[in-house]
């Protein structure tokens, strides 16, 4: 992988972990605020609080399954691994990686991946 490309992508994982952070620290606000609220309204409310909080949760989860995506999109990029598929050790193509940066499969074995959930599914 060229070392330029591969520093282009470090750069962009290092901003997009920042985004991430600071995502998860903004909703963790809201969360709070969410939290500390419930206790003023009545029954009513309680049903949809619990569903907004399932939502955060959610989404909480997403973000956070996204930054460990990138830490360890960071770390094969230490060991020298960055740009190789993961399944069958192939290079995974620049453009993909500038889409998804901390992809880790290449496309083929991805669609595969995703060809086997939709069946067991
Ligand atoms: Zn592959």
């Amino acid at each position: 992988m060229d070392q330029q490309f591969t520093q282009e992508m470090e750069q962009l994982l290092l901003n997009l972990r920042k985004e991430i952070l600071e995502s998860l620290a903004s909703e963790d606000e809201d969360f709070k605020s969410l939290v500390s609220s419930m206790g003023i309204k009545d029954d009513g409310d309680v049903a949809s609080d619990d569903m907004m909080i399932k939502k955060m949760e959610v989404l909480n989860q997403i973000a956070a399954n996204r930054l460990k995506s990138v830490d360890a999109a960071l770390s094969r990029i230490k060991n020298h691994k960055y740009g190789m598929c993961l399944q069958c050790g192939a290079k995974i193509p620049e453009e993909r990686l500038r889409a998804i940066p901390y992809a880790v499969l290449c496309i083929k074995c991805k669609s595969g991946q995703e060809g086997q959930k939709r069946k067991s599914w």
